[in-house]
């Protein structure tokens, strides 16, 4: 009952919160996307790569000749979404033989458990030792979001993965990058895909916000977090980022590009400007909170 309770006024706390330092974003968030778990029409960005998850909370597909690959399962709701969005492009769930995660937080991983069940049976669930650990409590053990509203059905992780671990099926090949801060394990996945014709390196940002609440400097919300956060930052500037995609929809403008899309720019999600720009605006908006809380 409390997850369906508050589960949405868990969302928008997070997503107020997310974007209580970052005010551009937060604008554009509250026109087009007052749902994060609002149903999305499923489409395709790349070659084998789909957008498969809701308005805002977002999940991927990766369809290679071995199987299906699927990165996040979103809030509960979002889940269901997940699996329906993977039949609606006419591919079968059960082909699903790699489950990936961005970070432990529930608008990314309460749907994880449902994706999970449609699965193969023999599905692999790969995520970062500190935020696996968080999925396998559902949720419990976060730092700061205690509560009932922010737990869901744990998933186990079945392989614990490090920095610069690859995970390969049927001829693709994503490397996990443990960019910590937001979650300490937060992992952000790189990969080639074919855009357009071109070879291209995708990104799925796993999320550079600072929210209401984190402690940095002298005193961590968890050891390291400002050095964590710091890392991220450069890795991301490292990156070609080629075609931008996160954990949430709108640090990318989901809705934007898909309406690009749409109306004929078959590279609409190639973004590599807009992909440092994401990056430099939540890299101020976390020095500029560090500064405030380090006078
Ligand atoms: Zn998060």
């Amino acid at each position: 009952m409390s997850r369906a309770k508050f589960g949405f006024l868990g969302a928008v706390a997070i997503s107020a919160a997310v974007f209580a330092s970052a005010a551009p974003a937060s604008k554009a968030w509250a026109q087009h996307a007052p749902d994060p778990n609002a149903a999305y029409p499923p489409f395709k960005i790349g070659e084998g790569l789909y957008y498969v998850g809701a308005a805002d909370y977002a999940s991927y597909l990766i369809v290679t000749k071995a199987g299906l690959i699927v990165i996040d399962g979103g809030d509960a709701p979002t889940g269901t979404q997940v699996v329906k969005n993977i039949k609606t492009l006419g591919f079968d769930p059960r082909r699903i033989r790699i489950l990936l995660n961005t970070h432990q937080h529930f608008d990314h991983a309460a749907g994880l458990a449902e994706v999970k069940r449609a699965a193969a049976a023999d599905v692999k669930f790969y995520a970062s030792a500190a935020d696996g650990a968080i999925v396998a409590a559902g949720g419990k053990g976060d730092p700061l979001l205690k509560g009932a509203r922010f737990e869901y059905e744990p998933v186990m992780p079945d392989v614990t993965v490090k920095d610069g671990d690859e995970v390969s099926l049927g001829g693709w090949t994503l490397t996990a990058h443990i960019t910590g801060g937001h979650t300490q394990g937060c992992t952000t996945w790189t990969f080639p895909v074919t855009v357009a014709g071109k070879v291209r390196q995708a990104l799925d940002l796993c999320s550079a916000s600072v929210l209401a609440g984190y402690k940095l400097g002298k005193t961590e919300t968890y050891p390291s977090q400002t050095a964590d956060y710091q890392h991220s930052f450069a890795f991301w500037r490292s990156q070609p980022c080629e075609v931008f995609i996160a954990s949430h929809g709108q640090f990318f403008n989901l809705h934007a590009k898909r309406a690009a899309l749409d109306a004929g720019k078959a590279d609409a999600f190639v973004d590599p400007s807009g992909c440092q720009a994401f990056v430099t605006q939540a890299e101020a908006a976390f020095r500029a909170e560090l500064k405030k809380q380090n006078p």
